[in-house]
C-alpha cells in the first residue's frame, strides 16, 4: 500500500504535467535502469528523451492530418522517366524546403494527368515532415471556403488563420471558371501570401488562359505579377500518366487474350 501511494501520485501528476509517455514507460525504463544499475539522471534522462520523441512523432501526425491531403503521394512512387518534361533537379533540390524560407513560390503547369497534384502533395508532404505548417486547398475548395467565410463575417479571421501556414497548397486551378466575387478572394489571398506564405499552384492553363477562368485581365494581370515573382515553374507536359497505364494495361489484356486464342 505505501508502495502503491506514490505511483498513483506520480501517474496523477505526469497526467496533469502532459507526460504520456513518462506516464506509459516509467516503470519500465525503472526496472531496467535498476537491472542495469544505471544512476538517476540517465534513468530520467531516458524517459525525457522518450517524451521528446514521442512529442516529435505525434506533432508530426498532427500537422499532416491538419494538412488535409486528398491522398498522400511522396515522391519515392513518382516515376520521373514517365514525365520526363518534368525537371527532376529541381524537385530534388525543392523537397530540402529552402524555398519555404525564401517565401518563394512553385507553380506546376500542364496538362491533365501528368503528376502535378502528386508533385504538389510530394513537396507539401515533405514539409510536413520537416515541421511546417501546410494546408492543402483545391483552387475551387478554398474559393467556396472564402465565399463561406465571407458570408459567415469569417473572412478576415479565415485569411489571419491562412497567414499563420509556411505553405499553401492550391491544387487545379483552371478546371471551373470563378465568380467575380471568388476570383477576387482568390487574388486577395494570393496578395497576402505574398512574401510572407509560399504556395504552390497547379494548373492546366497557359498563363494566356487565366484571364477566362479569372474574368478580369486587370485582376489577372496583377496575381500573375505577384505569383511568378520569386517562383519556380515546373512544366509537366508529356502524356497523361493514367492514360499511358491505362493503355499498357489494355495492350497486356490485349496480348494476353492473342495468347489464349
Ligand atoms: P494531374 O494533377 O497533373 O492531373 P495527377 O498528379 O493527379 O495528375 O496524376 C494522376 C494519377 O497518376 C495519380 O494517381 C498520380 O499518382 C499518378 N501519376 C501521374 N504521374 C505519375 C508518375 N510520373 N509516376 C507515378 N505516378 C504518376
Ligand atoms: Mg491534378
Amino acid at each position: 500500500m505505501s508502495q502503491e501511494k506514490p505511483t498513483v501520485l506520480l501517474e496523477h501528476y505526469l497526467k496533469e504535467l502532459k507526460l504520456p509517455t513518462f506516464l506509459r514507460e516509467h516503470r519500465k525504463i525503472a526496472e531496467l535502469c535498476g537491472q542495469e544499475g544505471t544512476d538517476y539522471q540517465t534513468f530520467l534522462l531516458r524517459l525525457v528523451e522518450r517524451e521528446i520523441q514521442d512529442r516529435e512523432v505525434r506533432a508530426r501526425e498532427r500537422r499532416i492530418k491538419a494538412a488535409k491531403f486528398p491522398v498522400i503521394k511522396t515522391l519515392d512512387s513518382f516515376d520521373f522517366q514517365a514525365q520526363p518534361s518534368v525537371n527532376q533537379p529541381l524537385i530534388r533540390e525543392l523537397m530540402s524546403g529552402e524555398y519555404l524560407d525564401r517565401k518563394e513560390n512553385i507553380l506546376l503547369i500542364g496538362n491533365s494527368g501528368t503528376g502535378k497534384t502528386h508533385l504538389a502533395t510530394a513537396l507539401a508532404f515533405g514539409a510536413c515532415q520537416q515541421g511546417r505548417k501546410v494546408r492543402f486547398y483545391s483552387a475551387t475548395g478554398m474559393v467556396t471556403t472564402l465565399l463561406e467565410r465571407r458570408e459567415e463575417r469569417q473572412l478576415e479571421r479565415f485569411n489571419r488563420q491562412l497567414e499563420r501556414h509556411e505553405l499553401i497548397v492550391l491544387d487545379e486551378l483552371g478546371y471551373i471558371p470563378f465568380s467575380k466575387a471568388g476570383a477576387e478572394l482568390l487574388f486577395e489571398v494570393i496578395s497576402r501570401a505574398y512574401e510572407r506564405t509560399s504556395l504552390i499552384l497547379t494548373t492546366n492553363l497557359p498563363f494566356e488562359a487565366w484571364t477566362e477562368i479569372l474574368g478580369s485581365q486587370r485582376l489577372t494581370g496583377a496575381l500573375l505579377d505577384r505569383l511568378t515573382h520569386r517562383t519556380h515553374i515546373l512544366e509537366a507536359n508529356g502524356e497523361s500518366y493514367r492514360l499511358r497505364e491505362s493503355k499498357k494495361r489494355t495492350r497486356r489484356g490485349t496480348k494476353k487474350n492473342q495468347g489464349e486464342i
